[in-house]
């Protein structure tokens, strides 16, 4: 109820109101909020004054209480004043219930705490540097009721006793200094106020620029990652054809001309054919690259195990010649993407066997472990191992080390699986030592059945 009240009238106060200062703009939201809170019991000490000098025909109260009456409601309740009148309006109230107190009451003490309030009122609600008006104001009020008293012009006021200029001077002097104080005294409490709040304005102007030009860089990456992926697609499709041509014709040119060139030209031939094929192997991985965009479906179950064992039958030639042997641990059907897991696997499986240790066969373990919040997979092989400063920058598209008898290679197998785990909200490590082996860590995700 009280809330509703008070928007209400902050709607009605502060509606065409927009100050860009924090601090006037915090001055005016406490205004509205005093009004508000004013205005009930501002009624409440006024109608008792209208009926008592209604009664007693005390005809100055009652015109003052009327006035004062009719202007609260008019600055807490009428849309479309500007908020420096409102202010002004309020000013003047008290000024004039300190005014009637003293001068038409006899009331010195709460008549000199009214215009002392209207001292404070304008401290808080005018901007800093008008805050010494207030003193000015009270200054002037006493000089002119000094003149006044002394050339006699309201002594005959029935109500003030004692009205001589010595017994005003005394009384006034107190609201002077005490004016005085609040208005060099205020504005400084202030100016601290003002500085921490015109510290934090800036602070929050700097953080929305910032993420501005963060979404904007944001933006620009995405769209960039996109024409990129296009250029990547549309150069590995459209070189394929061209390829195919050329590794046809150098086939035929071998052929045809097979003992008819002398040995130079059939070692140039070869290196050609050889050529070719390493091109056509490098658009293959990268249009594969490429291919890795976004998830489109949901994820289905799929078994590590079958996946294992489809891979094998692929790596049959190499795996019968290199004598390797595959074992795994804790394989059981998860939530995921099939093709992706295939694409991730085949490649570390292919590198396992492409780079084993001429020493000794190849032993491949694949395991699975379900943690909290993901799978976590290990690849583990006996091969040539990795030093550790290459430990990143394998994953990195193109980059290859260049170990001794180690197959061919495009340096983007790694970059591949590094780019599936990324997307599919994994992570990809490796940890090794030379001579003994790698292991291949990644962790997947764990989706939950639909
Ligand atoms: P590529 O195999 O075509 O060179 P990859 O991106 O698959 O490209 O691998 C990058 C490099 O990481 C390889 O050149 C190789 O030196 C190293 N590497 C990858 N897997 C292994 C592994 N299992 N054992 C040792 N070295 C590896």
């Amino acid at each position: 109820m009280w809330n509703r009240y008070l928007l209400f009238i902050k709607n009605i106060c502060l509606a065409t109101e927009q100050n860009a200062d924090p601090l006037d703009h915090w001055r005016d939201r406490l205004f509205v909020s005093g009004i508000a809170f004013l205005l009930p019991f501002c009624l409440i000490g006024l109608i008792p004054g209208l009926i008592m000098s209604y009664i007693n025909q005390f005809i100055p109260l009652f015109i003052f209480d009327s006035i004062a009456f009719i202007v609260s409601v008019i600055v807490a309740l009428v849309p479309r004043i500007p908020l420096v009148i409102r202010k002004w309006a309020i000013f003047m109230v008290f000024y004039g219930i300190g005014v009637v107190l003293i001068f038409f009451i006899g009331n010195y003490g709460p008549g000199l705490m009214y215009l002392l309030a209207v001292s404070i009122l304008m401290i808080l609600f005018l901007p800093n540097n008008q805050a010494y008006i207030s003193f000015y104001f009270n200054l002037a009020t006493c000089i002119i009721f000094s003149l006044l008293i002394h050339f006699k012009l309201i002594s005959n006021l029935p109500k003030l006793p004692n009205l001589d200029l010595v017994h005003w001077i005394t009384v006034s002097s107190n609201l002077i200094f005490l004016s005085a104080m609040f208005s060099f005294l205020i504005p400084k409490l202030f100016s601290r106020l003002e500085n921490s709040l015109r510290e934090q304005v800036t602070l929050q102007e700097q953080l929305k620029k910032g993420n501005v030009k963060l979404e904007q860089s944001l933006e620009e990456v995405e769209s960039k990652n996109k024409e990129l992926e296009h250029f990547t697609y549309v150069i590995s499709h459209d070189l394929q054809e061209p390829l195919r041509m050329i590794s046809g014709f150098l086939e035929l040119l071998k052929i045809k001309y097979y003992g008819k060139l002398d040995d130079k030209a059939n070692t140039y031939i070869s290196y050609a054919v050889d050529g070719a094929n390493r091109m056509r192997l490098l658009i293959l991985d990268l249009s594969e690259y490429s291919r890795i965009n976004k998830i489109t479906d949901d994820p289905v179950l799929l078994n590590p195990k079958k996946i294992l064992d489809e891979l094998q039958i692929t790596f049959q030639n190499e795996i019968l010649i290199k004598e390797a042997e595959f074992t795994s641990e804790n394989l059981k059907p998860f939530y995921g993407y099939p093709s992706f897991f295939s694409v991730l696997l085949q490649n570390l499986i292919a590198n396992a066997l492409k780079y084993s240790d001429p020493n000794r066969p190849p032993r491949i373990h694949f395991s699975m472990t379900e943690r909290e919040k993901d799978y976590l997979f290990q690849l583990t092989d006996n091969g040539v191992g990795i030093e550790d400063e290459y430990f990143e920058k394998i994953f990195i598209l193109f980059q290859r080390l260049h170990h001794k008898n180690a197959g061919r290679g495009t340096g983007m197998g790694l970059a591949i699986v590094k780019k599936i785990t990324d997307m599919l909200g994994g992570e990809i490590w490796v940890s090794s030592e030379v001579g003994k082996g790698s292991v291949f860590t990644f962790t997947l995700p764990i989706y939950l059945e639909e």
